[in-house]
């Protein structure tokens, strides 16, 4: 037995972390398309829980319980894409304030961080956490209030050791803040390794089915005071994901664990068969031993090592564009964690003043029969690059 305290992951999910229809019994609690909610004759509200679309509703509670109980949080709140929870987090900085984040993250949050901190003021850092001297070093002088990591990286499939940013951001008073998109609640769970928020767009692997924009945060302790800001923007601010979107989410996370099981060990086989291959120069993927975080990804992502990696093919942007042509099966398109398996050429979509190669690709490996998704790239290797 894995946890005698508390149900597994697993199970959580699966019941919906006990999500019922209380009004017909269904076990499959209903979405409520009522953005008002009534009162009796002497004005009290027939469900103490909602008054009004915006600020509640039961099916928006229900995903936010079960991811609640998967990251072992205090408290869970739900917004409608992942940059806007990352935007709701970096609201609590006050203007004139400091944030250090990581380099060579998802480029949407690089962009957004850079602009939101010339807009109010705040001084920025940007730093190669992988290297935890560097890190230690920037949080201890910087004195950041809010250090942002993300781990594995994206697209460059980092690794970040929380355990020790965790110490020196508790030393330094600094908020540590930690998106766990690439790692799920399933592989990597932050908050036990000290970190204050963990956030995911849970448009990617927490709904997995590539139908649902949907972001996440969950936090270690309640009373801190920039959480107390974050509930009280979302709730005033209107940040608030819809039903529908919530229900999907509740539908999609019932098969979390099993997805991320096929979808690990799908990943290891074929970031092995690329290394492998004479047409490959380099595969960045946490599980290999090869990696530079392997050590850590061990320590830290206790039931596997995630979906996605990148790789570096022989030759040069062209060679690489090449083979994502001649791919037939795997799908090109952006975005990742999805049940099917997508390619994406970076350098494409950010340009290349990010400093991504022109022969990178990064691959999110879906739930497909895994000689299938091999055959595929090895037809797609042989026939360009
Ligand atoms: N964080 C990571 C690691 C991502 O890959 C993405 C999107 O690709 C985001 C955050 C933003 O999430 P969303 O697209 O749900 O706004």
């Amino acid at each position: 037995m894995r946890n005698s305290n508390r149900l597994n992951p697993e199970t959580i999910a699966a019941h919906a972390a006990g999500a019922l229809d209380a009004a017909s019994g269904g076990i499959v609690p209903s979405i409520q398309t009522s953005t008002t909610f009534i009162r009796d004759r002497e004005y009290e509200l027939v469900n103490k829980q909602n008054m009004y679309g915006r600020d509640n509703s039961d099916v928006v509670r229900i995903a936010e319980n079960i991811l609640n109980k998967l990251e072992d949080a205090e408290e869970t709140l739900l917004f409608p894409s992942g940059m806007a929870a990352i935007a709701a987090v970096m609201r609590t900085t006050k203007n004139g304030g400091k944030i250090l984040f990581q380099s060579g993250i998802y480029w949407g949050t690089t962009k957004w961080i850079r602009e939101f901190c010339q807009r109010r003021n705040i001084q920025s850092t940007e730093i190669d956490c992988a290297n935890i001297d560097v890190l230690e070093e920037a949080i201890n002088k910087f004195k950041p209030d809010l250090v942002f990591v993300e781990t594995p990286s994206n697209p460059w499939l980092k690794l970040v050791d929380l355990t020790k940013t965790s110490k020196a951001c508790k030393a330094n008073g600094s908020l540590l803040v930690v998106d766990s998109t690439a790692a799920t609640p399933i592989l990597s769970q932050p908050l036990g390794l000290g970190a204050d928020i963990v956030m995911h767009s849970a448009t990617k692997a927490i709904n997995g089915h590539s139908d649902v924009l949907a972001g996440v945060l969950s936090v270690s302790d309640q009373t801190l005071p920039q959480w107390q800001d974050i509930v009280t923007d979302r709730h005033d601010a209107g940040a608030i994901i819809g039903n529908f979107e919530a229900w999907l989410l509740i539908r999609g996370m019932r098969t979390l664990p099993l997805r991320m099981e096929r979808m690990c060990d799908n990943a290891l086989a074929i970031a092995q068969y690329l290394e492998a291959h004479e047409k490959v120069e380099t595969v960045l993927y946490p599980g290999l031993a090869s990696h530079h975080g392997h050590a850590i990804a061990t320590k830290q992502m206790s039931a596997g090592y995630g979906f996605l990696m990148s790789f570096i093919v022989c030759g040069d942007q062209a060679a690489a564009l090449g083979f994502c042509g001649a791919l037939d099966l795997i799908h090109r398109a952006t975005s990742l964690g999805g049940v099917e398996s997508v390619v994406e050429h970076r350098q494409t979509i950010e340009g290349d003043s990010t400093g991504i190669p022109g022969n990178l690709v990064r691959l999110s490996v879906g739930i497909e029969y895994v000689d299938d998704l091999i055959a595929d790239m090895g037809q797609a290797l042989d026939n360009s690059v």
